[in-house]
């Protein structure tokens, strides 16, 4: 395998950008892999399913171009609320104003009405409900409603667009986090063969296991946390999921926006020690949706979800509709880059690290990274069958790259997302491979992906018997043959 086009320089922290209008073709993925990006998102909230195809196969042609694995990430829409169509594809509400909801879906909507096609919401609303629209910038409060109206008043007023979400904080709604839609859009997505699927709204660990008895393994599973009733339950929901995505734009509507960064590192703290991938999503370089910088707070705000040893980055408007979306990435891994060369990077990550389980699969992640710091080694190569054996050991967060030796595609693409793991395919180990092979096929892997050089260390993991998944329980450590520099010339 080439690194030619590999997005480096190497990076620990992984970028998610979300693929949109602003990013329809193979030429605009192409530059965003290039520039960094990991993982790249499909947002069932917008776009056709003939679009959804299209984006999967032209992230699979870089895939193919590239030889690197790539993985796709299918979001659910989940039981987003959202209002329907203006004529003229907005309307200014003023404060103090009344404004009608209703489920007149035929009609568009005006600064007097819209419509809100949702019966759910009009059964559960009581007079006082707080309804909020667009992540919260424009408020209504509910005067009057019945099963089919919502009379309200405006309490912040603004330009309301077309399809503008709406959130509903004080009144608990009975919907299941598996819509009809998203039932159709999971259905589509595992056809195509994406390798994540994101659930939103999820409020409770039933709806995790609710997906998976649906996805049947043929995706891993990311819990969006974006409700109260999820940091409720945030204990379970860890440990029903595959990963977790701080959700913070919807997350920072239901809750009060301070209490975003706290609930943040809580939640990075409780994956990191359960040792499920966690992603930071929502408004991370906001401005450069216009702008071809981010604000220093919103650099700041990327560095600090690496401080925290969070998995990944993700970015939404800004690479799916903004102006610069290859800019995006690049900052994103620039601010990546620049905060993992600070020693200070290191000890944040030390500081937060949670003692391991007592299993074979630990007590080799450890291993591993003790030695990684002790003999200054290269990498760590990890054979592993089910992408396990490397999240476990990118749960100690060591300090080289992780390179995860997989038979199985899936497993690779699985693996993008995952801090520190480098994803690469490789045949299966025969049974009765002998342990010379093992380092041969781990040394090949650790120089060809440019970690390692002659002379230079690599810790190597993996099952014996080979051939059978689930066994990791070898650890060697190798030295790659120095360089022959002064050997005779061949003849
Ligand atoms: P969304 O999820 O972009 O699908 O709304 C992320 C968030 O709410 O932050
Ligand atoms: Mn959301």
């Amino acid at each position: 395998m080439t690194t030619f086009c590999q997005n480096a320089p190497w990076r620990q922290t992984k970028i998610i950008a979300t693929l949109g209008p602003a990013t329809p073709d193979l030429a605009s993925i192409q530059a965003l892999h290039k520039a960094g990006a990991d993982v790249f998102r499909l947002n069932f909230s917008h776009g056709s399913h003939d679009e959804m195809r299209q984006r999967l196969q032209a992230v699979r042609a870089v895939e193919q171009q590239c030889g690197r694995p790539i993985a796709v990430l299918a979001d659910l829409q989940g039981p987003k609320l959202r209002i329907g169509t203006f004529a003229g594809d907005q309307a200014v509400l003023e404060a103090g104003q009344t404004f009608v909801l209703d489920l007149d879906t035929a009609r568009a909507g005006d600064a007097q009405r819209v419509a809100l096609p949702h019966p759910e919401i009009f059964a559960a609303l009581r007079p006082g409900a707080q309804l909020l629209l667009d992540d919260g910038r424009l408020r209504l409060r509910v005067i009057a409603c019945d099963t089919q109206h919502a009379i309200t008043r405006v309490e912040t007023g603004g330009v309301l667009r077309n399809r503008k979400g709406v959130n509903v904080p004080d009144v608990p709604l009975p919907i299941s986090a598996l819509t009809d839609k998203d039932r159709a859009d999971l259905h589509f997505a595992l056809e195509l063969g994406v390798d994540w699927v994101a659930l939103s709204f999820v409020q409770r660990a039933q709806d995790i296991t609710e997906l998976r008895a649906l996805v049947e393994g043929r995706a891993s599973i990311v819990a969006k946390l974006e409700k109260p009733a999820a940091i409720e339950a945030l204990e379970e929901i860890i440990a029903a999921t595959d990963a977790v995505m701080v959700a913070r734009g919807d997350l920072g509507v239901e809750l009060p926006a301070e209490q975003v960064p706290s609930l943040q590192r809580r939640i990075v703290r409780a994956c990191r020690q359960s040792g499920k991938p966690v992603i930071i999503a929502t408004q991370m370089l906001e401005s450069m949706v216009a702008a071809p910088v981010p604000t220093r707070a919103e650099a700041s705000d990327v560095a600090t979800a690496i401080y925290e040893g969070a998995d990944a980055v993700m970015l939404s408007a800004e690479s799916a509709a903004g102006r610069y979306p290859v800019e995006a990435v690049q900052m994103m891994r620039r601010i990546i880059a620049h905060c993992e060369s600070d020693p200070n990077w290191r000890d944040a990550l030390a500081a937060t690290q949670s003692a391991p389980t007592a299993t074979v699969a630990d007590a080799i992640g450890l291993a591993s990274r003790h030695a990684i710091s002790l003999l200054g080694a290269a990498a760590t190569a990890a054979f592993t069958s089910s992408g396990y054996a490397a999240i476990r050991a990118s749960r100690e967060r060591p300090a080289a790259p992780i390179i995860g030796l997989t038979p199985r595609l899936a497993t690779a693409r699985r693996l993008a997302l995952v801090w520190g793991v480098h994803p690469v395919v490789t045949p299966e180990l025969a049974v009765g491979t002998r342990i010379e092979q093992l380092s041969q096929v781990a040394e090949r892997h650790a120089l060809a992906a440019g970690f390692a050089k002659p002379g230079d260390c690599i810790v190597i993991s993996a099952g014996v018997p080979f051939g059978t998944p689930g066994t990791t329980n070898l650890l060697k450590i190798t030295r790659l043959a120095e360089a022959a520099s002064d050997a005779p010339a061949q003849n």
